[in-house]
């Protein structure tokens, strides 16, 4: 079966939604391809914050001083100056009015009274979607497509480029791995397909580290296809090696711990020696790394009711609370004592920790680790501890992309047809992504590839 269109998205995340939802106001003919049978990719199950310097909640909270240029320095410093410093500029310049699209124009609902200040941040500066997930993104993108009338076709999977005199004309796909279909695109395919981090021989392929002893974060959708797509029509690939751990996630399936999100409100992190042993807002890589090199290579995270009051992910994740607590994974207790031997720390150890961690709090400077927001009084109970290790995140490697989100072949020329955004560059996000910045990210670019294809 062969369908024509203008411009083919690949890939239902929150990028392929906003590149449609541009080209599709821009007048051009566009059609979504998904390989799952539901749409939404990692942006659906991702915590959903979006960093946006000067927004608006700042402004209620009365946070003051943040700006373009501290939201990206902080972003090229958190990737180790890797990022491609025009493309982190275009991504600090348009976070905020990525944000208020998403706001105004999609109808995403953002809290209006809390803000993230995640690892390697200067200021509190992530959005908050309502339910404190990405589904609220994803839901009301679809809403605003299925408004457009813009087809998406689910159980899709693009398999190759079609490449004609030098230009990419369209792609072909399989439908429930059954049937062929070709999908021709007159103007652009744009490619929106995510990450390789469920992708373990892609991972191992470009960095040994991450071999299956590593679980995933990721949907399993998130397997590289566009990256290895557009490589096979010659597209250059950067910054393959750096793969994202996230420090906090269950030892068992290696899924996101959204609840432990207590973290960026101050929640500490011990080891099985009931030792502090690294700053709780440190880079997602220092921490993980951290992690491993404690015995067992797990953590615990202990926080308060005082500290859940101020993040409010007990009431937003109940459902993962219900299966932690269910797993063992998490215990809650009224006092240190208990909570140690919930465990096996020694309490005495604990104890000794914590009252650390109380005097830190109260003289606002942390002596051991320097946690930048201060620490928060653990004082009072009742406490939670809950157990996790690093499981892998995010893949910052990917297409090389430019200013319009033209795909470049290894000589730096744009490939005639082929547009790309999302977790599939390689060109933002350096060796190291900073939380919140994946959807400031995908917005951002996947409108740009939009814009782009809906003016040719
Ligand atoms: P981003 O954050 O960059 O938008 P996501 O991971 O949120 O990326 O979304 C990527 C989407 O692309 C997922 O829903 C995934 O299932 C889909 N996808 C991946 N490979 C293919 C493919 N070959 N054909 C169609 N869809 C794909």
């Amino acid at each position: 079966k062969v369908n024509n269109y203008d411009v083919v998205v690949v890939g239902s995340g929150g990028g392929g939604f906003a590149a449609a939802i541009e080209a599709k106001q821009a007048g051009k003919k566009v059609a979504i391809l998904e390989k799952m049978p539901t749409v939404g990719g990692n942006t659906l199950i991702s915590g959903g914050e979006m960093n946006a310097p000067g927004n608006w909640v700042q402004k209620k909270l009365g946070i003051k001083g943040d700006s373009v240029k501290s939201y990206y320095k902080d972003t090229m410093k958190g990737g180790d100056n890797l990022g491609d410093p025009k493309m982190v500029h275009i991504l600090a310049n348009n976070a905020l009015g990525s944000a208020k699209w998403l706001r105004d124009d999609v109808h995403v609902k953002f809290l209006d009274d809390q803000l993230f200040q995640f690892g390697g941040h200067s200021y509190k500066r992530a959005l908050i979607p309502v339910g404190h997930t990405g589904q609220e993104l994803i839901t009301k993108l679809d809403a605003k497509a299925n408004s457009l009338n813009i087809p998406i076709y689910v159980n899709t999977k693009a398999t190759s480029l079609i490449k004609k005199n030098g230009r990419i004309t369209g792609v072909k796909a399989r439908y429930e791995d059954k049937k062929n279909v070709t999908f021709n695109a007159k103007k652009a395919v744009i490619l929106t397909t995510g990450g390789f981090g469920s992708n373990v021989k892609m991972r191992t392929k470009y960095n040994k580290e991450y071999d299956k002893r590593y679980k995933s974060t990721d949907t399993a959708g998130t397997t590289g296809d566009g990256i290895v797509m557009a490589q096979n029509v010659g597209a250059k690939l950067t910054n393959m090696k750096y793969i994202q751990t996230y420090p906090i996630a269950n030892p068992k399936t290696g899924m996101i711990s959204l609840l432990a999100d207590t973290r960026f409100d101050g929640a500490i992190l011990v080891n099985q020696k009931g030792q502090r042993f690294v700053e709780e807002l440190e880079r997602r890589d220092v921490i993980s790394k951290a992690i491993l090199k404690q015995p067992g290579g797990y953590t615990y995270q202990i926080w308060n009711d005082k500290i859940d009051g101020i993040s409010k992910t007990k009431a937003a994740h109940k459902a993962e609370y219900n299966e932690l607590i269910k797993e063992h994974l998490l215990y809650k207790a009224d006092t240190i004592d208990e909570l140690a031997k919930d465990v096996d720390i020694d309490p005495a150890a604990l104890k000794a920790t914590i009252k650390k961690v109380n005097q830190y709090a109260k003289t606002g400077k942390d002596k051991d680790f320097h946690h930048r927001a201060g620490l928060v009084s653990l004082e009072k109970g009742p406490y939670y501890i809950e157990k996790a290790v690093p499981s892998v995140h995010h893949t910052m490697g990917g297409l090389v992309i430019n200013d319009k989100t033209e795909v470049l072949n290894t000589k730096g020329q744009a490939i005639p047809g082929l547009y790309a955004a999302g977790e599939l560059t390689g060109v933002i996000q350096g060796s190291n992504r900073l939380g919140g910045n994946a959807i400031a990210d995908i917005i951002t670019f996947g409108r740009i590839a939009g814009k782009t294809a809906g003016n040719l």
